[in-house]
């Protein structure tokens, strides 16, 4: 990741004075704390209010604070609507960046300072320019390009009719559409030219591409494992969507970091992941999504809307027997697809599906940061980035307060505080 050298934003050290701290650690609460911020890490944590001289004070005693969240799983560069399906067509990724610049912004004031952009050639460029102070976004590790085969999730032509196929010819492994293990290679390596971060492959169908099957298997295990092998020599870490169990097990076979959505994951499939320490990010607030707009008439497709009732509809009760099983599950929304900021909403829905809201938060938080493969951030500890945020009350007595975030600090600036007037976040 292309990280600028942070401007030291606070010359004069921060008091954080917390009626309550998060320790993602252990999962439980730690009481009333102060933590120390200066230049944009975590100075100390001392537990009750201590008063600073010298430091600007910031009263959050009614608040809960907890590390800046993660959402693993977003695509900034766009937001899916009924005129998604043309405006591929119609629109220049300039007019996708403009969007993304609010997309981000709504993102970090909903608490997330943190996120993983699973696919869209808008975002690095977007990263860049949060990274140079430019725009307010929180920090991203970027995919680019999605890698698919021909005619799957992500094929960047599905549904174009011939004469605009024949026009453009076929897509290659510079546009993300790989058919051997050579070309599963080049494409991790083009990805690389182009500053990606982290590398993403479509393992499955899935719903909201312009074709048939939403779970067919899309890659041979072999070629899985040459993006793996390959991403590894630059240090990239691989996500997979799948939402079938054929290519799930592929994924897994072929030492992806992480399944995205899971959707039909077996006994089999998370026994296997259990052996192999994979990730599980499931993508509940994507699946609540598709499958509520399905019932739209017209609001989808016809070839989309079937594959989004059914697998949409699927997915929270997936998350939950996965959970069951011992999966290590990390937070992530899919956000592209469901509105931008909404991302919180995600935590409700984990806890309706089982898990505890400790459990949810730890997710977006310390096993996001591991999923990421960093150990600055995650924890609010001495010598760790200063990513704070906080809402009012206790969300482990009641998870609904994620959707109040009103301190929002990342990389010790502060973007958001209480009664400052920051209108709330509309999805
Ligand atoms: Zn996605």
């Amino acid at each position: 990741m292309l990280l600028a050298p942070m401007a030291s934003h606070a010359a004069a050290p921060l008091a954080l004075h917390c009626g309550q701290l998060f320790d993602a650690r252990s999962g439980e609460l730690r009481g009333a704390s102060t933590v120390v911020v200066r230049d944009g890490k975590v100075a100390q944590v001392l537990p009750g209010r201590v008063e600073q001289t010298g430091a600007e004070s910031v009263d959050l005693s009614g608040h809960t604070c907890t590390p800046g969240w993660t959402d693993l799983h977003v695509h900034l560069g766009g937001q899916s609507s009924p005129a998604s399906y043309s405006e591929g067509f119609r629109l220049d990724d300039v007019d996708f960046a403009f969007r993304s610049v609010g997309y981000a912004r709504k993102t970090l004031m909903a608490g997330f300072t943190s996120v993983r952009d699973l696919g869209g050639t808008v975002t690095p460029h977007l990263r860049d320019a949060i990274n140079q102070g430019l725009v307010d976004g929180p920090r991203i590790w970027a995919a680019g390009k999605s890698i698919a085969t021909t005619g799957g999730h992500a094929d960047p032509t599905n549904g174009y009719n011939s004469e605009l196929s024949h026009l453009l010819g076929p897509p290659g492994p510079t546009e993300g559409v790989v058919n051997s293990i050579d070309e599963a290679r080049q494409s991790v390596r083009q990805r690389y030219k182009e500053g990606s971060d982290v590398i993403k492959i479509t393992a499955t169908g899935g719903v909201l591409s312009y074709a048939k099957s939403g779970d067919a298997p899309q890659f041979t295990v072999e070629e899985v494992r040459a993006i793996v092998d390959t991403a590894r020599d630059y240090g990239y870490r691989v996500a997979a969507h799948a939402h079938g169990a054929e290519g799930m097990k592929r994924a897994v076979l072929g030492g992806v970091t992480s399944i995205e959505h899971g959707t039909y994951m077996t006994d089999e499939i998370s026994g296997l992941m259990k052996q192999k320490g994979t990730w599980y990010v499931p993508t509940i607030s994507a699946g609540r999504f598709v499958a509520d707009k399905a019932k739209i008439e017209g609001y989808f497709p016809e070839v989309v809307r079937a594959k989004a009732a059914r697998i949409g509809a699927q997915i929270q009760e997936t998350a939950g027997t996965a959970y069951r099983s011992g999966v290590k599950i990390a937070f992530g929304t899919d956000m592209g697809v469901g509105p931008h900021g909404d991302n919180a909403r995600e935590f409700v829905y984990m806890v309706e599906a089982g898990m505890p809201a400790a459990y949810a938060l730890q997710s977006a938080t310390i096993r996001a940061a591991e999923v990421l493969g960093v150990d600055d951030q995650g924890v609010i500890e001495a010598g760790k980035r200063a990513d704070i945020i906080a809402v009012p009350g206790n969300p482990l007595d009641d998870i609904g307060v994620v959707l109040k975030v009103d301190f929002v600090m990342k990389d010790g600036k502060v973007y958001r505080r209480p009664g400052d007037g920051t209108a709330a976040v509309a999805p």
